[in-house]
């Protein structure tokens, strides 16, 4: 049971339902280039018209500074319209008469999409006048964009806090699973970390050494823990200043009761360039001129032994340049493993934010995991334990 309202307790037939969602798609030449953002509110979409509600799409699109015709988000109505295989009418603003009017022309089942929140300043400044602007045009209000939740904005926290407040089914399936990833899971819990950097990840890997059982650190910020801990690691990308908060991160993983779990050998190459010739070392052996570019095979298998070892893996963050092969064996390697995990029922695996969705993809199986959150910022704040206000202001 999920500890947050949805639309399994929302009466919406004959209403005027506010729907905040996420359209910010990437876009060429007035074209939508990927309809991921799109598909995945359909249901929510659906749910309402099926029920006899009026939709009300509210969606920020780019980062406009005022209105900017080159940020409207009437092409993305042409292209939620094609999708859902139902008219899509548009409204040239968000707030007003050219809003309240389309508004009033909806019969139950319709579906109509505003213009972009943010043309108006008081959308991300959640100015207590625009959310009364916005309100006005609804009987309910429903968040199925889990994306824009860590923002404080009008259309994402404020207007959950004027009218009856719903998750949507997307918003409920991402709560429900990130539920099971980290506020309750089942134990033990395994993390895995990658990427570039310890220096965007302080937040995340303080959060985890205290919720996780175990941490396996990879990628190019496994190499500034292998520096604190004394070792040389040649070449590699390494931020050698952040030393100590990757000793303090140790030390607070040992009085938490969490492993961690670094490499203990890495494939390296004298340059970061697909196929450069490379070869693997022990950890406590890199060459001087070298760069390390992926976890080794003992790494892997250590890894792989963690992933068996739980019941549950959150992951985020490539274990190395998975962009260039064959440096991105590692990652395949362990997705392909905690993957198979999971199809045999053994393991619940959540993995999202930035690169890792790519990595996932590239490694064949995001489709098994349990969940991949698309989500980005939103995922990671979580998993640096943050409140997220759009998410808080839809508890029960
Ligand atoms: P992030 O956005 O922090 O998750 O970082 C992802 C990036 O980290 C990817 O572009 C990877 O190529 C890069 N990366 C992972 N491992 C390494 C490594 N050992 N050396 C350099 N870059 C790496």
């Amino acid at each position: 049971m999920t500890a947050f309202r949805t639309l399994d307790q929302a009466d919406v037939q004959g209403k005027r339902v506010l729907v905040r969602v996420d359209l910010n798609v990437p876009m060429e030449n007035g074209k939508v280039t990927d309809a991921t953002r799109i598909e995945r509110v359909l249901p929510t979409i659906r749910e309402i018209a099926d029920k006899g509600g009026k939709v009300i799409l509210l969606a920020h699109f780019g980062r406009p500074k005022g209105r900017d015709p080159k940020e409207s988000l009437k092409p993305v109505a042409e292209a939620v319209s094609l999708h859902l295989k139902k008219n899509v009418a548009f409204a040239d603003d968000c707030i007003g008469e050219v809003a309240e009017k389309a508004v009033a022309a909806l019969k139950g089942g319709d579906v109509l999409l505003l213009e972009n929140t943010r043309f108006h300043a008081g959308e991300e400044k959640n100015d207590p006048a625009f959310v009364s602007a916005l309100a006005k045009l609804g009987d309910l209000y429903v968040n199925d964009a889990f994306s824009a939740a860590h923002r404080a904005h009008a259309s994402t926290e404020g207007l959950a806090r004027v009218l009856p407040a719903y998750a949507g089914r997307t918003m409920q399936q991402e709560l429900d699973a990130l539920t099971k990833g980290l506020e309750a899971p089942k134990r033990p819990v395994v993390a895995i970390v990658g990427g570039a950097k310890v220096s965007t990840k302080i937040d995340l890997l303080e959060n985890l050494v205290t919720k996780v059982d175990a941490l396996v650190i990879g990628g190019g910020m496994a190499n500034t823990f292998v520096h604190a801990t004394g070792l040389n690691v040649g070449k590699s990308l390494a931020e050698k200043d952040l030393a100590a908060t990757a000793l303090r991160i140790i030390e607070k993983a040992r009085t938490s009761n969490c492993a961690i779990i670094l490499p203990v050998d890495g494939v390296c190459a004298y340059e970061f360039k697909a196929g450069a010739v490379n070869h693997t070392y022990g950890i406590d052996a890199i060459p001087e001129d070298q760069m390390i570019l992926d976890v080794g095979s003992q790494s892997v298998e250590r890894i792989n032994a963690a992933i068996n070892d739980a019941a549950t893996l959150v992951w985020n963050g490539p274990l190395g340049a998975f962009e260039i092969p064959p440096f991105d064996q590692g990652t395949v390697a362990a997705a392909r493993h905690a993957a198979q995990r999971t199809k045999e029922g053994k393991l619940v695996s959540v993995a999202g934010g930035g690169d890792t969705v790519a990595a996932l993809n590239h490694a064949g199986v995001a489709e098994n995991f349990t969940y991949v959150s698309t989500a980005g910022g939103a995922f990671l704040e979580w998993m640096e334990g943050k409140a997220l206000p759009g998410v808080e202001a839809l508890r029960a």
